[in-house]
Parts: structure tokens; C-alpha cells; sequence
């Protein structure tokens, strides 16, 4: 039962076949049975879960219309806020802090009736591609007990392709929803920056960072989204932008779409099964009533450096605020500091962030600080936001010509744990297809293509792409790609 979408379930609830308790209950076992070694939740909060499905139970008993999301249980990537349960973006440096308040995302699910169930592991401020870089140590792929989920919310994607919750919500810096959704064969939709309040959200590149969704039904993402999209006066870049009925767009089929499937995107360092399962897909989806253009993304090959200049920059102030004063972890300074007065704050500094970020955060803290840095920010950090400026440009003359661009989610299939820790650009080339969506600020969702034909056959992932706001039209597609090919006519 745990691997049903919601909207399966919510039959059944409004069947009166099943409750939110039984449900919640559920849940709780498959956690309890998997967790200790899949890693992907690093807290349940399983009490107030429970209390809320009784009162969701209480008012279906009373014969009330179930909410819009009513008995959705939610996982909820361990970088959003939940008002007075710990946040800590799987980081030591935030060890005992306490959300003050509800990130907007959490208000208005549980306004629509979810119910969420725990926080999700992550790589640290969602730096990474393959959740190896937690405070909490590794999330492990729900397939494959030796292979990385993906990252950086590869808990959030774990949990929902294990059937530990129905839905659970990521961030999307530079593909941190699409590629764990990729690895671990679930959909992972990442809206246009703007389309949903970051408030609550703790901030890694504020101007890539999106709330996404993962889920195991397109109709699953578009019901979240449903509720979460639209302007929110806590988050001054949510865009004030109408949201429309994201429902109505599903059921459509592909015809009439013009689909781009740029070359950009399948050269160098693409796996070549994985290649050949895209151009398949663009061929079904061709034979379905699609139109094939050509577009051209000729920017598109600096995505990978212009992110990683930009999103470390910007990383680098974010990261500021832990100093030890404030909140989060302090460093227990030895009592022979502590006496020189004069350096006790520096001190107190230095061994505050030495001893709470990972390495990769302060790989990205140092490398962001020296593209800011005097003399050398004209040289990478403005040239950057150029480069930043063409990519934009790139994919709106490409959204002229087309609806929707069909790319690979990844360049390989899940790696095994430990293959790019010592090797930092080869984990970064993993991000080589989604960096570009970030830089741009257009959505992008992955949806499962399939298993890898080579062992141990572990999912591949398919990329659409579409301008700002057209998420309706990439829910639309991505259902008719995951719709089973019909069966052969029988003569
Ligand atoms: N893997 C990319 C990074 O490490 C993207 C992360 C994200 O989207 N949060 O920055």
C-alpha cells in the first residue's frame, strides 16, 4: 500500500475505505523497517503526524469535505522550517537550533490538509550531488544498498521512491529535486523561480533556490504545487503572477507540442544508453503527435562554471550569519583563549566554523570569497553574471521556436558511494543538465524513463524544460511520458 500516489489513497479516504490515521500508521512501519538503513529522514516527528490525522479523521467522521490535500503525508527536505522543530540543512553549525516559524511552503500545505512526517536528510546546504556530504552521514539509494540516491535532497527522494511518505518537498539550486528524482526512478518538479515562496526556506543561493517537489504521480506534483505557487508577501522575489489550474493541464496528450531536443545537451560525457532512452522518447512523443524542432543553446556548455562561480559567491554571504553568536552550534573554547580577551571573538569565530561546516561547504565558502574578492571579481563573479545574462537569452530564443525541450535528467546512471568524493569536479559535472534551468530561472521537472539496461539496472530520468510559468504545460507532458506505451494492435 505505501507505494500508492495520494491520489490513490484519497480515494479511498473519501471511499471511507481507509483513514488518515491508518495511513499515518502505515508510513510509520515502512520507517521504522527502513530507515536505519536507507538514512534518508533525520527526525520523525511521529506524535504530531498522528495528532494530525486524528483531527483530519475527526472532521471526515463529521462528514466535512476532505481538504484539497487532506491526509497527503509529507516529507519536508531538512533545510525548510517547521514552527518549533529543529531545521539544520543536515550541518553541524545549526546543531540545537529551533525554527521560529513556519516556512510559507508549510503553511499553506497544512492549510490544505497535509500531514508531515519528518525531516529529510540532505547534503549540507544543499551543497552536493549525491547525498555523501551530511552531517548525518550518507542516504543510501532505496534500489541499491551501495549507491548513492543522488543530491542534494537524495533523502527527500529516497523516502518517496521507498514508500516511506507520499510526497516530500526538496530545494533546487542547481538540480538538487531533479537529479535525486532522476537517480532514484521518482518525478521531481522544480517551478520557476519566483512561482513559490522561499520564506522559511534556508537560504544556500538566493537567486537559484527553488521549493520543488517529489513525488511518485505527476498529478501528485501538480497537486502540491497547486497549493504552494503564488506571490507571498514574506519572499520579495515571489512573483506576482496568476496560478493557474494545474489539474486541467493533466489528462492532455502530445499533440500539437513542438519539442526541442538541443544537442547541447547530449555530446560529451553522456552516457550513451542514456542518451539513446531520451532520443527514444523524443521519437514516441514525435509518434504521438508531437512536432520535433531544432533549437540552440550555444551558452549552454558554460552552465557548470558560470554555477559554480555564482552559486559559491553567493553561498559565501549566505553563510556568513553562523558565527556562533547567534544560533546553532558554538565552539567550546578552551579556557587558555578564553583568557586572551582581545582575540576571544575571532577565536571564538574561526573555531565555530572550523568545527561546524563540512568540508564541501567550506570548499564552496572559500572558492564564493575569492570570486568576490578585490581584484578578481570583475575577473570571474561579473563575468559570470554575463555569461548568467546569455544563458537566459539562449532559452528564450529556444521557447520561441518550442514548447518544451527534452533533455537527460543526468549525464550517468547512480554511481556508487565514494566514486566522486575525492574528486569535486566530477561530482559538479554531474549537474552538467540542470545548472542551466537555475541560471535561467525556468522550470524544470524529471520524470522516470526507465531502468538503466545495464546492471544493476537502476533508473534513468528524462528532463523537460519550458519557459517561466509554463509548469502546466510540463506537467502535461511529463504524464503522457509516464503513461505505459500502449499494448502492440493485435491482427
Ligand atoms: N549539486 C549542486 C550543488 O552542489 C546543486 C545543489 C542544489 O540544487 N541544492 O550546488
Amino acid at each position: 500500500m505505501p507505494l500508492q500516489p495520494y491520489a490513490d489513497d484519497r480515494a479511498a479516504l473519501e471511499a471511507g475505505t481507509t483513514t488518515c490515521a491508518a495511513l499515518v500508521e502505515a508510513f510509520l512501519r515502512e520507517i521504522q523497517a527502513r530507515n536505519g538503513t536507507l538514512n534518508a529522514f533525520v527526525r520523525v516527528d511521529a506524535e504530531g503526524a498522528r495528532a494530525r490525522a486524528a483531527l483530519l479523521d475527526d472532521d471526515l467522521a463529521a462528514g466535512r469535505p476532505l481538504p484539497p490535500l487532506g491526509g497527503m503525508v509529507v516529507a519536508v527536505k531538512d533545510n525548510i522550517c517547521i514552527e518549533g522543530q529543529p531545521v539544520t540543512c543536515a550541518s553541524r553549525i545549526l546543531d540545537g537550533f529551533t525554527s521560529q516559524y513556519d516556512a510559507t511552503v508549510i503553511e499553506r500545505l497544512q492549510a490544505a490538509g497535509a500531514i508531515f512526517i519528518g525531516h529529510t536528510n540532505c547534503d549540507e546546504f544543499g551543497m552536493g550531488s549525491s547525498n555523501e556530504n551530511s552531517y548525518y552521514g550518507p542516504v543510501q539509494h532505496p534500489q541499491h544498498p551501495d549507491y548513492v540516491p543522488g543530491g542534494s535532497s537524495g533523502g527527500s527522494a529516497a523516502a518517496v521512491a521507498a514508500g516511506l511518505c507520499h510526497v516530500a518537498l526538496g530545494s533546487d539550486t542547481g538540480g538538487s529535486v531533479r537529479q535525486p528524482a532522476a537517480f532514484c526512478g521518482v518525478v521531481g518538479l522544480k517551478p520557476t523561480y519566483g512561482r513559490v515562496s522561499r520564506s522559511g526556506l534556508v537560504a544556500y543561493a538566493s537567486s537559484f533556490d527553488c521549493i520543488g517537489t517529489l513525488a511518485r504521480s505527476v498529478a501528485d506534483a501538480a497537486a502540491v504545487l497547486q497549493e504552494i505557487a503564488g506571490v507571498d508577501a514574506a519572499d520579495a522575489t515571489s512573483a506576482p503572477v496568476a496560478v493557474p489550474d494545474y489539474r486541467a493541464a493533466l489528462g492532455g496528450s502530445a499533440e500539437g507540442l513542438r519539442i526541442g531536443v538541443p544537442q547541447a545537451f547530449l555530446g560529451t560525457g553522456l552516457d550513451p544508453a542514456i542518451r539513446a532512452m531520451v532520443e527514444a522518447q523524443a521519437e514516441r512523443l514525435r509518434a504521438a503527435g508531437a512536432t520535433l524542432v531544432d533549437v540552440d543553446l550555444p551558452h549552454a556548455q558554460y552552465g557548470i562554471a558560470t554555477y559554480y562561480i555564482l552559486a559559491t559567491a553567493e553561498a559565501s554571504s549566505n553563510l556568513a550569519r553562523y558565527d556562533g553568536i547567534r544560533y546553532g552550534y558554538r565552539a567550546d573554547l578552551q579556557p587558555e583563549a578564553a583568557r586572551a580577551e582581545a582575540s576571544l571573538l575571532d577565536r571564538l569565530y574561526t573555531q565555530t566554523r572550523s568545527e561546524g561546516f563540512g568540508d564541501e561547504v567550506k570548499r564552496r565558502i572559500l572558492l564564493g570569497t575569492y570570486v568576490l574578492s578585490a581584484g578578481y571579481y570583475e575577473a570571474y563573479y561579473a563575468r559570470a553574471q554575463r555569461v548568467r545574462t546569455l544563458i537566459r537569452r539562449d532559452f528564450e530564443a529556444a521557447f520561441a521556436q518550442a514548447d518544451l525541450l527534452l533533455t537527460p535528467a543526468t549525464p550517468t546512471p547512480p554511481f556508487r558511494q565514494g566514486t566522486h568524493t575525492a574528486d569535486p569536479l566530477a561530482m559538479y559535472l554531474n549537474d552538467l543538465y540542470t545548472v542551466t534551468a537555475n541560471l535561467a530561472g525556468i522550470p524544470g521537472l524529471v520524470v522516470p524513463l526507465g531502468a538503466h539496461p545495464e546492471p544493476p539496472h537502476l533508473p534513468v530520468g528524462l528532463q523537460l524544460l519550458a519557459a517561466p510559468f509554463a509548469e502546466a504545460t510540463l506537467l502535461r507532458a511529463g504524464e503522457v511520458v509516464m503513461k505505459p506505451a500502449p499494448p502492440p494492435v493485435q491482427v
